[in-house]
């Protein structure tokens, strides 16, 4: 029997290149290994969104990129967490036994709050109850992360085997699957790749637009003439031709070194790479796109499979905690 994999990611619209290296490879490859579940947070999302005017469009783009890139409803389970509203009752059940100390010390909480005092909710607070609900609910037995990550599941595992002492076994403590995430420099060089910087190329850009954006990419400082030889190691430009261009990596850094390549066109080369690395994912992101109604259907069904497993935690959750009506 394979084992269960959960990962949930808030709903971020239009995927971008570091997300699919560092996350959506990694949940395609793992559908063959696993029973996948990959659930779109949208609850969590509530917790910093000034706006949710966005949210549904961001969440249909999302999907489409999950699609696109290789997610198979066949194989995996693929929904939004609010269309299984019983991850809320166990994200309150398990509140009842969550210490609020250990809320408290979970560093990402205090940097939240710092990013946005004007909005410190009670939700920021509750964040790793909820993934726990998340996890929990679905017995999942794996969990992929980067290592930044790992707190947050020792979390999870704490309030898991608390639940099982509490009141005998029910979850399973949730492994992490340790998994190679690359980070993945922005194009301003300065922070990872992240919408909230502006310095991404997303994945269903145009050709066009990928080589303006890659135009844009700043690269090793100590080149400011053509004829200044260049330092790959330290070029962001060139941390993404490890990934577009990888049979020519060895060329291009020693064309670097020896000043025998320019910037501009090196980023040519790597605009080339992207693109053509990216055509049938993007011919796939087309095809879904021009059938909205498969998109939905997929999360309806998704959702249903989902509520199935969810509905049998969460009723052994409630007899063990005394909250079922007995012998009746
Ligand atoms: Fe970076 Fe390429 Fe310029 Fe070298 S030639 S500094 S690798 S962009």
């Amino acid at each position: 029997m394979k084992k269960r994999v959960f990962s949930g990611a808030r709903p971020t619209g239009r995927q971008h290149i570091g997300n699919y290296l560092g996350a959506i490879q990694n949940y395609v490859a793992l559908q063959d290994e696993y029973n996948c579940i990959y659930c779109i947070v949208d609850i969590h999302a509530l917790t910093t969104l000034e706006s949710t005017d966005r949210l549904q469009q961001d969440i249909h783009e999302m999907m489409l990129d999950w699609l696109a890139a290789g997610l198979d409803p066949k194989k995996s389970i693929l929904f939004v967490q609010s269309h299984v509203p019983e991850v809320m009752e166990l994200y309150t059940l398990l509140g009842m036994i969550t210490p609020l100390g250990w809320l408290l010390r979970v560093p990402t909480f205090k940097e939240k709050a710092r990013m946005q005092p004007q909005n410190v909710n009670y939700g920021l607070v509750g964040y790793p109850v909820l993934m726990t609900a998340d996890i929990v609910l679905y017995k999942a037995e794996v969990v992929p992360v980067g290592e930044d990550q790992l707190p947050h599941l020792e979390l999870a595992r704490e309030i898991a085997r608390r639940f099982n002492s509490l009141f005998g076994d029910t979850f399973p403590e949730p492994q992490a699957k340790l998994t190679p995430f690359p980070i993945v420099a922005g194009l301003n060089g300065a922070q990872k790749m992240g919408k909230s910087y502006n310095n991404v190329i997303e994945l269903a850009a145009t050709p066009e637009e990928t080589k303006k954006l890659v135009m844009t990419a700043v690269t090793d400082p100590a080149r400011k003439y053509r004829s200044d030889v260049g330092h790959p190691e330290v070029c962001n430009v060139f941390s993404l031709h490890r990934f577009f261009n990888t049979g020519q990596v060895d060329e291009i850094a020693s064309r670097c070194r020896s000043a025998d390549i320019g910037c501009v066109d090196c980023k040519g080369l790597l605009a080339d790479g992207i693109n053509k690395t990216l055509v049938p994912l993007r011919e796939r992101r087309a095809s879904f796109a021009a059938r909205p109604e498969y998109v939905n259907e997929v999360l309806v069904d998704g959702a249903k499979r989902a509520k199935t497993i969810a509905k049998k935690t969460l009723a052994e959750v409630k007899e063990k905690m005394g909250l079922l009506l007995r012998g009746v």
